[in-house]
């Protein structure tokens, strides 16, 4: 249970959306780059609805056995353990699959008879078919960003899916979320959030990802907590994004101009 209530700034009418893909039972998509706050606006939706939420972050190696479960050895006995998925489908939670798309295939196989009207999961290791709970909901993320070329979301698995666009907000709420996110100097948040536009249009650096709300937030903890202000953007905004010795220069530079 999300027991605190996360702070989370709204951009649009994306609760709304929320609520009504809920009451609906449409499984939600959420699209975006990395630190866009998709995962606090989950956990806030949690929150407002008082649902559990149970995250599984998805990597290369995430199986539907993983999600579904599997006989364990306990002693001399072996034991069904229920994975996330099913444990979900059972008590009614909500199951985040963050970054769905890095999953092996199985695991989009597995989730579909949960996407359409049947709204059931197959558990094929026990031969049984489980009915989802009327509160179950199926929420999942993916990048486009670092999708290209490579991982894509079949349309035929988007299309089972009500779907959010996360991006960066403009600069006035980027503004507040690191003020209300760190406690930082309202005139620092504002150098930061122009930091995080100029480097956001800097295409020529060649950025496999630019800077998120989430690099911003991490350069304003630093720099309330004392550290100066161009080694805290240095080690939160610019490493992080760059190994290449120029394009790191570069974002040096520029950084030190701005604060
Ligand atoms: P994602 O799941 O998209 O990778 P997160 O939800 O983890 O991103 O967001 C990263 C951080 O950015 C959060 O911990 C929070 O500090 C901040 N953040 C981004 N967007 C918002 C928002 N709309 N309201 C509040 N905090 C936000």
């Amino acid at each position: 249970m999300v027991t605190e209530a996360p702070y989370y700034h709204q951009t649009y009418q994306e609760s709304d959306v929320f609520l009504h893909a809920f009451r609906n039972r449409i499984p939600l998509l959420l699209k975006g780059p990395t630190g866009t706050g998709k995962s606090r606006f989950v956990e806030y939706m949690a929150h407002t609805t008082g649902q559990k939420l149970i995250t599984v972050s998805c990597h290369e190696e995430t199986s539907s056995t993983d999600l579904i479960g599997r006989y364990i050895i306990k002693g001399a006995e072996t034991v069904w353990v229920d994975g996330p998925l099913t444990t979900a489908v059972r008590e009614g939670a909500i199951l985040y699959l963050d970054e769905v798309a890095e999953a092996r295939p199985d695991v989009i196989v597995a989730i579909h008879s949960l996407t359409d009207h049947r709204r059931e999961l197959f558990i094929d290791k026990l031969g049984e078919t489980v009915k989802a709970n009327e509160n179950f909901m199926l929420i999942a993320s993916f990048n486009p960003g670092y999708q290209r070329g490579f991982k894509e979301l079949k349309p035929s698995t988007r299309q089972r899916f009500v779907a959010l666009n996360f991006a960066y907000p403009e600069a006035k709420i980027e503004t507040e979320i690191l003020v209300n996110e760190t406690g930082v100097d309202k005139d620092i948040a504002k150098k930061l959030v122009s930091i995080g536009g100029k480097i956001r249009n800097l295409i020529e650096l060649g950025l496999s990802e630019t800077v998120s709300t989430r690099l911003l937030v991490d350069a304003a903890k630093l720099i309330h907590s004392g550290l100066p202000k161009r080694l805290s953007c240095h080690v939160a905004i610019v490493e992080p994004l760059s190994d290449d010795e120029q394009a790191r220069e570069s974002l040096k530079d520029l950084i030190d101009l701005m604060i």
